[in-house]
């Protein structure tokens, strides 16, 4: 988004949350945005990691989430919008993918019975530094949608790992082991977990996270991001 539209989108609330054009009352989407978005079709994808059929590693690596689940791939407009958290109008873009998040879990874990919520945490000086965690208001959006109570404490952040983007997938993995620690003040017992995130890349945090929960008693994790990363999505935004 060029800063002309970021400075119109913060005068007019009514403004694309990806391209910032001033749109009706009520939607978040100009009609070309939410053409161009890149919708996660469910009868294609494992229902375990979340991965395109065709890529599933399910046979690779045993993992400690139940499922995995978004409504977007992290790809051009969508990745924009989720990016554009950065740029003030945060409440608004929160809202627009808790509400399609809370539908993705609906369809998607419609036999499933949940519990409580919680979110992936972020290590208290990054927080500190951005004054808000993305993953945090998501969630809460979606526990007000799903009526579901909200746990804020469960999993602790206890280290920065190093910047993920370069690693490769094994590394991805090695590189979160310790950075996430169960609140042992915490108990999930038998509980049915839903736990969120903004954006999945390879899994490993949600995997770590999962780890964390099960460890504090909890029965079942199941993991809702907004968008999520597949290899052979890879279009980039405008
Ligand atoms: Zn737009
Ligand atoms: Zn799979």
């Amino acid at each position: 988004m060029s800063i002309f539209k970021v400075i119109v989108s913060a005068l007019f609330p009514n403004s694309c949350i990806c391209c910032g054009d001033i749109i009706n009352e009520g939607e978040y989407l100009c009609e070309y945005c939410s053409e161009m978005s890149e919708t996660v079709d469910y009868t294609k994808v494992c229902g375990r990691c979340g991965l395109p059929k065709k890529e599933c590693l399910c046979f690779k690596r045993v993992f400690h989430f139940s499922g995995c689940a978004a409504p977007f791939y992290n790809t051009g407009v969508m990745k924009e919008a989720m990016y554009s958290f950065k740029f003030g109008h945060k409440e608004r873009v929160a809202k627009f993918f808790a509400e399609r998040m809370a539908l993705t879990v609906k369809s998607c874990y419609s036999n499933v019975n949940f519990d409580v919520i919680t979110f992936v945490p972020m290590t208290f000086r990054k927080h500190l530094k951005r004054g808000y965690n993305q993953s945090e208001l998501l969630a809460r959006h979606i526990s007000k949608l799903l009526k579901l109570p909200i746990i804020d404490n469960a999993i602790i952040s206890v280290r920065g790992a190093k910047t993920q983007h370069k690693l490769n997938y094994d590394e991805r993995f090695k590189n979160t082991k310790g950075k996430f620690l169960a609140n042992k003040k915490v108990n999930l017992n038998g509980k049915t977990v839903l736990l969120v995130d903004d954006i999945k890349t390879t899994g490993a945090t949600m995997d770590e996270c999962a780890k964390q929960l099960l460890l504090l008693g909890a029965d079942e994790v199941y993991c809702i991001t907004g968008l999520t990363t597949a290899k052979n999505k890879k279009k980039e935004g405008k």
